[in-house]
């Protein structure tokens, strides 16, 4: 399918679009939620992300502000930022900060794409229900829809619903509000099982080299208490996640690229990987890890990088699990 043809999808945040909340709230009950990460006009969308990207790095506020910020308190950052001078700087920070709420530029999925949203997640979790939660982290398009032929309890997947598929994996994130890389080109890549290590007792795998090396390397240094909470997924894994965000953001597809990458712009799909204090459970993908002293020894063992610290201007809110490997 074209991407113009799904950019056609999108809606923009309005009232009326809200007005299908019901919708998804009556949808979304008969299924539980798989949450790893728990927790105007297209024109003006696209001015708004030239001027964020315009003002990211080299306008020298931005470098001067996000230097200092660090250590600062959020409302000592307010003033601080409010004193640039630079109104759409500090209406972005306010988003990220605030990424859970609806905001004035959203984009939404229609409501005549809803029905196709519920109908992909839906089979895309049979599958995972058929062949496991570990196996599916690492499950390739094709391979998807062949489990789909091959058993009844899935079922064949539909026109509608593979278009769906390809369209949110071609569409153009930037729309969203999402600046980030395209780390995966191809939606039919697939995860080669050699390059792979299952990690035990955390039903999740990394790519050997880098990111177990890394891995490895923290754990030994900061001990038993930290733990892999996500590590690779394949671009089925992470739509499912994606379609899953939308579903609980009601048709909001900016709020869902807030705190997940689209289809195709996760470091998950080429490295990266998630850690979290051992028993904290839903709050490792929660601010409150940062609080933790799990984190704190991550920081201090100083070969740490965090791929979206606070205050990154990618569109996404700050993740201090998400340890950066690529
Ligand atoms: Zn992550």
């Amino acid at each position: 399918m074209e991407r113009r043809a799904f950019l056609s999808f999108f809606s923009v945040g309005t009232a009326a679009a809200l007005s299908g909340k019901f919708f998804y709230r009556g949808g979304a009950a008969d299924k539980i939620l798989d949450f790893e990460d728990m927790n105007t006009s297209s024109l003006e969308i696209s001015d708004s992300i030239k001027v964020m990207k315009s003002r990211a790095p080299s306008a020298p506020e931005f470098l001067e502000a996000f230097t200092s910020v660090g250590a600062v308190k959020e409302s000592e950052t307010e003033v601080f930022l409010a004193d640039t001078d630079s109104p759409s700087l500090n209406s972005y920070v306010k988003k990220m900060r605030n990424y859970e709420s609806p905001h004035e530029r959203d984009v939404y999925l229609p409501k005549n794409k809803h029905s196709v949203l519920f109908s992909t997640y839906n089979r895309i979790g049979r599958v995972q229900t058929l062949i496991g939660h570990g196996n599916f982290n690492v499950l390739g398009f094709d391979e998807m829809l062949k489990i789909g032929r091959r058993y009844s309890s899935v079922g064949t997947f539909t026109r509608a619903e593979t278009d769906f598929f390809e369209g949110l994996f071609s569409a153009n994130a930037t729309e969203y509000g999402f600046l980030g890389d395209k780390v995966t080109e191809k939606l039919t890549e697939t995860i080669q099982k050699s390059h792979t290590k299952k990690i035990s007792k955390t039903g999740h795998f990394l790519f050997r080299g880098r990111s177990e090396r890394l891995y490895k390397k923290l754990k030994d240094d900061i001990g038993a208490s930290i733990t892999l909470t996500s590590g690779i997924r394949s671009v089925v894994k992470q739509t499912h996640l994606f379609i899953a965000k939308t579903i609980q953001s009601e048709g909001n597809l900016s709020k869902a690229s807030r705190s997940l990458a689209p289809p195709g712009h996760s470091y998950h799909g080429i490295g990266d990987f998630d850690v979290g204090k051992v028993g904290y459970g839903n709050k490792n993908f929660t601010e409150a890890f940062s609080s933790t002293d799990e984190f704190k020894k991550l920081v201090d063992l100083g070969y740490v990088s965090i791929r979206y610290p606070r205050n990154n201007m990618l569109g996404v809110r700050y993740e201090p699990w998400h340890v950066k490997v690529v």
